[in-house]
């Protein structure tokens, strides 16, 4: 490709919503121009790097046994509706009319018109396992979008949908995407880890994430350095301590704590460790649309935490009774407790009002800091049993820390963190089941089909990759999904025939290979040329200039080489074959 005839649109100047070093990279590199909120054209040197994605997914996904098609991203409403999501899915899903006032949707994901197109095609288990896939546009209206591309509204992803006539074949399948995931990951350059993962709103059984690893992820990741167990922060268990509930020392006193409303203020004042407070959460129970049972009764629950632990919110969405949630206004929680938040606890509460819910960790503490109930004032030396009824719920409800024990027995977890770049679900027979999925099994009878389904954000991945590659001169781009491979840039091309002559040779030369090539025929000046092509991250650079030539010279530098190397021009195509090869 020249640059002339390409489309290079570099800026001095990320925008000032750009928070993160992708983001602001993306936008410095003209990758991408934002449209609206989490809305954004792919510029042409943008889609290169999407395209080269996209290339490793499809070979390694058709290297899997998957077929690929493409389902309109305009769906009817009925089908949603028959799956239980147009209830279900809530803001994000875009809903809109035709002129003739039906209901459809923009796909978010596209279970139900593969479920349908399943259903109708196949009538056999001779006719299973299949594997369909496609590279379509997705579109979530987002709470938040941001960090551009990396959570966007609208973006590209990578859906496969499995179908199968047992759970063996599933599973077999989850395997074979498992391994195959693991192959595009590393084929694009990445480091990356895959952990156990919440099934969210898709719903199902067995379910893995694979998360590029950068300090900017939005998900904490729970390993294990001894074993390799790992898993979302989300899923990660917090055992029962292994040590029970110490005897209570002291009498329990109410303390005055004036405007000191968090556990951290509190146990300042008390000059107490944190890990002696316990924290309250009032959390109101409120079927929701999506219940069958609309006119079930609101329920208030109080949460109890140890002041140095984290909510799980999706680990209570599982306490019983307690989901749909939302958080308590400060209306219900003076009506539930008679008091303002910041002084709630658990104690002198009426049982039949109030669900008390407490940690594994809380559970077995003795002599606890929490709220009185009364504003301004705290209780210490609280213990279960004797200040209050023990707790109604104990239930792993937090997220685990640095130095919690391993799940797995074997030695502690460490935190780190991830984007979110792909994800396998075995689905079961959730779809099949709703929509009536069925085939003619071994047996003769009709049975529903199992499905599993695998996601990878193409698009979230061009900025995942920026966050795990870039330096102060901008984005250092794995080799195989950089917008070009090399960058020839000749001094003077305008100028001096020799340059230009040089520089047409090698470009023959290295395309005739079958070599990605970007040529800067734009006569910009060399530090223009050099900041661009560092900036945008082509992997490797031939620079020609007249000086050079005379002493039968060019230059070549590698993105991440501190100094340029003089070379012969005709050694620039092998040297070049051997840095793409390793
Ligand atoms: P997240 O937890 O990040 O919201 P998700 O779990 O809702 O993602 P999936 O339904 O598992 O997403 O979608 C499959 C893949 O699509 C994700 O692993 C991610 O790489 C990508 N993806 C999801 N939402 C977005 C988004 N808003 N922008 C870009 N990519 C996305
Ligand atoms: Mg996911």
């Amino acid at each position: 490709m020249r640059a002339s005839k390409f489309y290079i649109a570099t800026i001095k100047e990320a925008p000032n919503d750009a928070e993160i070093v992708s983001h602001k990279l993306m936008m410095r590199a003209g990758l991408i121009k934002r449209l609206a909120g989490g809305i954004y054209t792919l510029m042409p040197m943008g889609l290169r790097v999407v395209r080269k994605v996209e290339n490793i997914v499809r070979e390694e996904m058709n290297r899997a046994g998957a077929v690929e098609l493409v389902m309109p991203v305009v769906q009817p409403a009925e089908l949603w509706q028959e799956s239980g999501r147009w209830q279900q899915y809530g803001a994000e899903l875009l809903r809109f009319k035709d002129r003739h006032d039906r209901d459809f949707v923009f796909q978010p994901t596209s279970e139900e018109v593969i479920t349908d197109i399943a259903r109708n095609e196949l009538k056999s288990y001779r006719q299973l396992p299949k594997n369909f896939y496609q590279v379509q546009t997705k579109f979530r209206d987002e709470r938040r979008p941001r960090f551009g591309v990396m959570r966007g509204r609208e973006f590209v992803m990578k859906d496969a949908y499995s179908f199968h006539a047992d759970f063996d074949g599933l599973k077999a399948e989850y395997e074979n995407m498992f391994g195959a995931y693991t192959r595009i990951f590393n084929r694009l350059g990445l480091k990356f880890r895959s952990v156990a993962a919440d099934t969210g709103s898709i719903g199902g059984t067995g379910s893995h994430e694979f998360h590029v690893l950068a300090d900017s992820g939005e998900d904490a990741l729970a390993f294990a350095p001894a074993s390799d167990y790992a898993a979302n922060v989300e899923l990660a268990e917090a055992l029962a301590p292994a040590t029970s509930r110490g005897t209570p020392a002291g009498g329990m006193q109410k303390v005055p704590t004036p405007n000191k409303k968090t556990c951290e203020e509190v146990v300042e004042q008390l000059e107490m460790p944190l890990t002696r407070s316990v924290k309250a959460i009032a959390l109101m129970h409120e079927p929701g649309n999506e219940t069958a049972d609309k006119a079930a009764p609101k329920r208030f629950f109080m949460l109890l935490l140890r002041g140095d632990h984290a909510l799980n919110e999706i680990k209570a969405g599982k306490v019983e009774g307690l989901s749909p949630f939302r958080f308590a206004s400060e209306a219900e929680i003076r009506d539930y407790v008679g008091c303002e938040p910041g002084y709630i606890g658990p104690v002198g509460l009426d049982p039949k009002r109030v669900t008390i819910v407490a940690d594994r960790s809380v559970a077995v503490m003795n002599d606890f800091v929490c709220g009185a109930n009364d504003a301004g004032y705290h209780l210490v030396n609280v213990n279960w049993g004797r200040d209050l009824p023990e707790p109604a719920v104990v239930a792993d409800i937090r997220n685990v820390i640095k130095g919690d024990p391993s799940p797995d027995g074997k030695g502690e977890l460490d935190i780190c963190r991830g984007i979110e770049v792909g994800h396998i679900f075995q689905l079961r027979t959730k779809y099949s089941k709703a929509l009536d999925a069925k085939v003619i099994g071994v047996d003769g009878k009709p049975t529903l089909m199992e499905m599993g389904c695998y996601g990878i954000g193409i698009t979230r991945i061009v900025g995942a990759a920026i966050e795990q590659g870039n330096d102060e001169r901008g984005i250092v781009f794995p080799a195989a999904i950089a917008p070009f491979e090399v960058a020839i840039c000749p001094i003077g091309i305008k100028k001096s025939d020799a340059v230009r002559e040089a520089a047409e040779k090698l470009y023959a030369e290295l395309t005739a290979a079958g070599i990605d090539v970007l040529l800067d025929d734009r006569d910009e000046r060399p530090g223009v040329m050099f900041a661009d092509m560092e900036l945008i991250g082509i992997p490797h650079r031939l620079t020609i200039g007249d000086r050079g030539l005379k002493e039968g010279k060019i230059e070549y530098q590698a993105r991440t080489d501190a100094g340029a190397t003089a070379i012969a021009p005709t050694e620039a195509l092998a040297l070049i074959q051997s840095k793409l090869k390793s």
